[in-house]
């Protein structure tokens, strides 16, 4: 456990979450925070961010100055003091009765946008500089930071030393998706070369540079070292791609381990997974049975048949304890060439012949209807994956495995890496990329190489699938989308 250095916290204010777990009746406490509503010139529902409940304080409305109630609003900051008594009316247990209050920061009724009713995501979007003072985003970006939590303590638990890999990087042969260049060139002017194309050599690095699309690369080079390492840190996509699963901005969570295979690897990822669930089903149960709640009343608004089987709460259940269905790409290729939708034509990608790439309408089939369970996909076609997958004895497969969610699609993406120099080498060549740009990574096939794996695992799509939500935009503090870097 981590000690407090000093007494600073016991000399602010005390937080609304202790009072209501701890508070003594009759105690004076004082407390600062956010005005949620305000009824009949006495009662304040006050929230402070510490917790998803609000406190109630009841003002003495004849000791207190009229100018200074008509100041009380939604959305206003304050200051209170009083002592803590049971309450008499229903909804909480213990209330405050202000003896003093002071508006820190009065809030224009008139203007602000978050009233305590019902507003649309759309709508809070477009506000994400105040959304998080409504109870959905609140109780979101809690649970976003207990599983940011969750993840640093299951590594670090586990022997994993976390690295922090470059977020602008030099070379493009990732392949992931594409990049945002980095560049202090004048775009009006830029230096060029003979053939008319832009001179990089002149830019701020000396060469072409992007926002990386992932820390994998770096992280095996740390792998080979340090055994077992982990990145989690921002990472960037140009893809053109307005669904509810992508951002351009997001946060990913890559391990990579020497000496695992495809199996320890999928083992690993399992295990990770339902590690961070069960911390938030135990740690953040206010706010998830609040989002569970929210889950089931947009549920029930849905078509009978597109209705989730289960609550939230059931679903996050399920996946701690149960085990994720584990079946090759051949084989899953066969589920859906028989599969009704492929039969009747409902697919927009017809599955014909083993090589297909698969389209996120047959992962859902596949977890949603087939299998019912999260499921790892392993054994891919190799020219449907990346460069850097082990290939398989079959000389067509590669030791691939992607982890599909219901309701989310794909959330993990793996593999074990090729170690062997040759094979890498030929495979780097058979697609045409730069073994230059690579000189790095192929020399860790050629010093103290091993079988080695990883994976990464989009955050937000993890976010999305402990709150319910059913847009990654709404589980990141402020998304940016193709159109959109506002905030
Ligand atoms: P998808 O097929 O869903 O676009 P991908 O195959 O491009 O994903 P990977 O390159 O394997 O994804 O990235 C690893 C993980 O990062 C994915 O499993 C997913 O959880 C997450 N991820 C990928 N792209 C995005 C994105 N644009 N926004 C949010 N998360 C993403
Ligand atoms: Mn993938």
């Amino acid at each position: 456990m981590l000690v407090k250095y000093n007494d600073i916290f016991d000399m602010k204010t005390a937080n609304i979450k202790n009072i209501l777990s701890e508070g003594v009746v009759h105690s004076k406490v004082s407390l600062k925070g956010w005005v949620k509503s305000f009824r009949s010139n006495r009662f304040i529902a006050l929230n402070d961010g510490s917790t998803l409940s609000n406190l109630q304080c009841v003002i003495d409305f004849e000791a207190t100055d009229e100018a200074l109630i008509k100041k009380i609003s939604v959305g206003a900051a304050i200051a209170v003091e009083g002592t803590l008594e049971e309450s008499q009316g229903k909804g909480q247990a213990i209330e405050i009765q202000v003896s003093s209050i002071e508006i820190l920061g009065e809030s224009d009724p008139e203007t602000y946008p978050i009233q305590p009713k019902k507003h649309s995501l759309e709508f809070l979007r477009e506000k994400a500089h105040l959304r998080v003072r409504t109870n959905t985003f609140s109780a979101i970006m809690r649970v976003r930071a207990a599983l940011s939590f969750a993840v640093h303590q299951y590594f670090t638990q586990n022997g994993f030393v976390n690295v922090h890999t470059p977020i602008i990087t030099g070379s493009d042969a990732e392949g992931a998706g594409e990049m945002f260049r980095v560049t202090t060139l004048d775009g009006k002017n830029p230096p060029l070369n003979e053939d008319g194309s832009i001179n990089y050599k002149e830019d701020f690095f000396g060469k072409e540079t992007n926002l990386t699309v992932s820390g994998q690369l770096e992280a095996e080079t740390f792998a080979m070292a340090l055994g077992k390492v982990y990145t989690f840190g921002p990472t960037f996509r140009a893809e053109n791609s307005n669904t509810s699963r992508h951002l351009a901005e997001f946060w990913m969570i890559e391990p990579e381990m020497a000496f695992f295979d495809l199996n320890d690897n999928m083992d690993l990822a399992e295990d990770f997974i339902k590690s961070v669930i069960s911390y938030v089903l135990e740690n953040c149960k206010e706010d998830l049975a609040f989002l569970d709640q929210r889950f089931n009343d947009e549920e029930k608004q849905k078509p009978q048949a597109q209705r989730s089987e289960m609550t939230l709460l059931e679903k996050l259940k399920f996946v701690t304890e149960n085990n994720f269905k584990r079946v090759s790409y051949t084989e899953a290729i066969d589920i859906l060439r028989n599969s009704k939708p492929n039969k009747k034509k409902k697919f927009d990608y017809i599955i014909e012949e083993w090589g297909a790439d698969l389209q996120s309408e047959h992962e859902r089939y596949l977890v949603e209807k087939h299998f019912n369970c999260p499921v790892i996909l392993y054994d891919y076609p190799a020219n449907i994956k990346a460069f850097y997958m082990r290939m398989n004895e079959d000389g067509k497969t590669v030791r691939a495995m992607d982890i599909l969610f219901p309701g989310i699609g794909e959330i993990v993406g793996g593999s074990q890496r090729e170690e062997r120099l040759e094979v890498l080498q030929e495979r780097i060549k058979a697609l045409d990329i730069d073994e230059k740009e690579l000189w790095w990574y192929i020399d860790l096939r050629r010093y103290g190489s091993a079988v080695h794996s990883g994976f990464g695992l989009g955050f937000e799509r993890l976010v999305q699938f402990a709150t319910g939500m059913g847009n990654i935009r709404d589980v990141i503090p402020f998304p940016r989308t193709p159109q959109n870097a506002e905030f």
